[in-house]
Parts: structure tokens; sequence; C-alpha cells
């Protein structure tokens, strides 16, 4: 006998509700709510704007932003107060073992929102990626009084991976109206939104899924709030509705989550691995994009093939015993190692477990020249070393053969090409992928 060991844990057991049901039921009573992607040059005011709209729905106090504007202050950076929201609302930074993605909720009366923000560093390519393909639709940050140094480069190339990763709605805040010149300038506004319009639609996006809105992240004029009829922004609110307006009315009516989703296989790929807290020393984060898992569940993770079992999750910070496909989740996980778990890699169902692959066929969209040459693959949060290592054919619009295996690809063609990796990696047919090369983006396209 030997009493010093440990008594021996109970193993979790599932308790085997019936999720879609209970789903069902529940969604009937809830608002409706949508995730969205923040993008746009950097400077152009996206963490002044997010923690403008933080602030003045209520998802943050006053007296936190007092506080960001003295430390601000004291770094002589008084006017990032409001971006400092975006920044430390969350713990994610302290907790995190990969900071480079962050969520903010907040609700109103109509609706629940998520805020995926990747923050505008070096990476943010990659981690846009990431953010955006959890996302329902994109908002787009345009400095008003920037479009011509902001247009070309970065800004075309959100909006390019924004349609990449088959986000189809986009709601485009003019921002730093106040500093325009006149200030609040209607023709400035108007001459914008004809450019981004333009941009949008050379980018492949449909004119009824854009939406534009005048806007002040610093002032705060037309974010929740109606600029006043005193004020160089009156002609705003005669025209258009606010950013909070806009994004309540841009949902999805129907999220893409239908009940035949829910009941397939669990899938869900992992943006983030982080330590929860003290009693969840090892949690994920992501959205399921089928399938439903419950408190209990024992779940295989790939492409390491290991077994984890579901100790807690949680929605929007909530604690709750189940989660399904469309919902971003945190799951708290027992009985893994996290050496066996990294972010891109796919939380699965142990009976259907998704496949690894070292290789497969994708039907891609030039927007560079491409030859057979090593890329980096981006498929959401996974990014991995690959080669194009076959040019089966050019096809037309209808994918019907044009040439086959074209000695090189260029911009503007449509091709069906083999990319191998050196390790395997989790993939399913259907999902979007974007190829870079030297940092520049080359193709996106979808696993077929
Ligand atoms: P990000 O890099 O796109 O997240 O931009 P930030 O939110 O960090 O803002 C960059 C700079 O622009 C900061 O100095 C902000 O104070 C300033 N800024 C942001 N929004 C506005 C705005 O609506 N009006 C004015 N005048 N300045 C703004």
């Amino acid at each position: 006998l030997k009493l010093d060991s440990a008594p021996p844990q109970p193993k979790l057991r599932s308790k085997g509700l019936d999720v879609p049901k209970l789903w069902a039921e529940e969604k009937a009573k809830r608002k409706p709510s949508a995730a969205f992607v923040v993008v746009g040059h950097v400077d152009h005011g996206k963490s002044t704007l997010m923690g403008r709209l933080l602030l003045d729905v209520g998802a943050v106090s006053q007296r936190d932003i007092d506080k960001y504007q003295r430390q601000a202050s004291e770094l002589g950076k008084a006017s990032f107060a409001l971006a400092w929201v975006m920044d430390t609302s969350t713990e994610e930074r302290e907790r995190g073992v990969t900071f480079d993605f962050a969520q903010h909720h907040f609700s109103t009366p109509k609706a629940d929102f998520t805020i995926l923000d990747a923050p505008g560093h070096r990476d943010f390519v990659p981690n846009m990626i990431g953010g955006a393909s959890m996302a329902d639709m994109a908002v787009l940050v345009v400095d008003a009084n920037q479009l011509d140094s902001g247009m070309k480069g970065q800004t075309r190339e959100h909006i390019l991976l924004a349609k990449a990763v088959g986000l189809k709605k986009v709601v485009v805040a003019v921002n730093k109206l106040d500093a325009a010149r006149p200030a609040w300038s209607q023709q400035l506004f108007e001459s914008v939104q004809i450019d981004i319009r333009k941009l949008l639609a050379e980018s492949g996006f449909a004119d009824e899924d854009i939406k534009f809105v005048p806007c002040s992240g610093l002032s705060g004029a037309n974010v929740v709030n109606q600029p006043k009829a005193s004020s160089p922004a009156a002609w705003v609110p005669k025209a258009h509705f606010t950013l909070l307006q806009t994004l309540e009315r841009s949902i999805p009516p129907t999220k893409p989550t239908t009940q035949e989703t829910i009941k397939q296989p669990l899938r869900m790929q992992i943006i983030d691995v982080f330590r929860g807290s003290v009693t969840n020393p090892l949690s994920v984060a992501g959205r399921i994009s089928s399938g439903n898992v419950q408190n209990g569940d024992v779940v295989t993770t790939q492409p390491s093939g290991e077994k984890a079992a579901i100790k807690g999750l949680e929605v929007s910070d909530e604690p709750r015993e189940f989660a399904v496909a469309g919902q971003i989740c945190t799951l708290h996980l027992s009985e893994i190692e996290a050496q066996h778990l990294r972010s891109g890699d796919v939380l699965c169902s142990s009976q259907h477990p998704v496949r690894v692959a070292r290789g497969f066929t994708a039907l891609i969209e030039l927007l560079d020249s491409l030859l057979p040459q090593p890329v980096d693959v981006h498929l959401g949060r996974l990014h991995a070393p690959g080669t194009i290592s076959q040019l089966i054919e050019t096809v037309d619009g209808r994918g019907e053969q044009l040439k086959r295996r074209p000695r090189l690809l260029k911009a503007g063609q449509r091709a069906r090409v083999r990319i191998s990796f050196e390790e395997g990696v989790p993939l399913a047919v259907g999902e979007k992928i974007v190829v870079r090369s030297a940092g520049v983006t080359a193709a996106y396209g979808t696993v077929e």
C-alpha cells in the first residue's frame, strides 16, 4: 500500500447532451451575433476607433480610459489612450503564449459582437489571415486624409486578403474626418468612398455588401453617437448610420451554421494556445468550423494525433456546457501535454479525425507570377513552408483547362497547382489558402 501516491483522478466523462437540439432551442432566444476583423493601414486609427466603440457602448469604463490617459500622457503619447483599450482590456497579453491576436466582446440591445484584433506589427498579415478566417465580416479603417499614401499598399493588400479568406461583407470606416480640411468635408468623404469602392470592386466585393461610415474614432463622432446638429458633421446623420448601427445592420441574416453543420464531425483550428488560469493550465481558442463539443468530450488534435479531454469551455468569456460550429470559444484541456498543441493545429472528432496531408491540389487565383518554387502557405492560423511542386494547368472562369503544364503562372491567371509540405498538415477539401512568397501575397485559392 503506497500512502503517498495521489488518489486516482476520476476520468472526465461527457454528459452526452443532445447539443444540436439544445442549441436550436437556445438560438431561437438569442440576439443575432457576429465577429468582425479590423483591418487597414497602420496608423489609420484602427485601435483608437475600436477603443472608442468599446467605451461608448459601455464595454470599458471612463475610469479605465482616464487611467490610460494618465499613463499615456506620462509617456508623451496622450493621443493613444483610446487605442490602449485594445492592448490591455484583455488578459491575453499577460497570459498569452503567443500574443498576436485578441478578442473583445460587446453587446448592444440588438446584437452581440466579437472584435477580432490583430495588432498591427510586422507580422500583421499572417495574424490578419488568422483573424479574418474566423470573422463574419470585416471593418476596413481608412484615414480620409491619407488616401494616397495609404491606399496603394496595405489597404489594397488587406482588402485582397479579406476576399481571399472568403469574407463577403465590409464596413468601411472613413476615419479621422475631424482632422480633414475643412473638418468633416463631405466632398472628401465622397471622394474616399469612390476610391475605396473601386478598390473593393477590383477585388471582387459586391456593391451591396459594402457600407461606408464617415466617422472620427478620436472624437467619437458617428461611432456610437451621432454628431451634434451644431457641428460641421451635421450632414452625417441625414444620410448615414453610425458605425454601430451599420454593424448591426450588416450581420449576415443567418450565419452559415445550419443544423447539419452542427451535426458533422468536430473540427476547430487552434488560433491560440495559452494558460487559461491556475486551474486551467492549458487552454486553446478558435472558431468551431463544424460539429460541436461539450464538457467531458475526448477529442483528437492533428497533426500530433494525441487525444485530449475537454475540462471546461467558454464562449464570449462565459462558462458553457457546450459550443457549436460558428462559435468562437476557449476550450480548457486536460490529459494532454502542451508540446502536442500548436496554433494552426486542428482539434477534431476522434472517430473522424481530419486528414493530415503532405501535399494537395489547389485551385488558385494569381496576384503575382509563380514558378515551381518554395512558398509560404497560410490556411487560417496555420502557416507552413511549402513548395509549389507542379503547375498542373491554367483554367478559365469555369475551371476548364486552357493550357496543360504551363512553365510559369502570371498575375491575373487562374490555375490548378500541386503544393507539397515537408511535414504533414491538417487539411480539408474546400478550405481557403493564401500563398505568399518573400512577404508578398502571390495567390489565393481553395483546397481541392
Ligand atoms: P492603428 O495603427 O491603425 O491602430 O492606429 P491608432 O489607433 O494607433 O492611431 C494612430 C494615430 O492616429 C494616433 O496618434 C491616434 O491618436 C490618431 N487617430 C486615430 N483616430 C483618429 C481620429 O479619428 N482623428 C484624429 N485626428 N486622429 C486619430
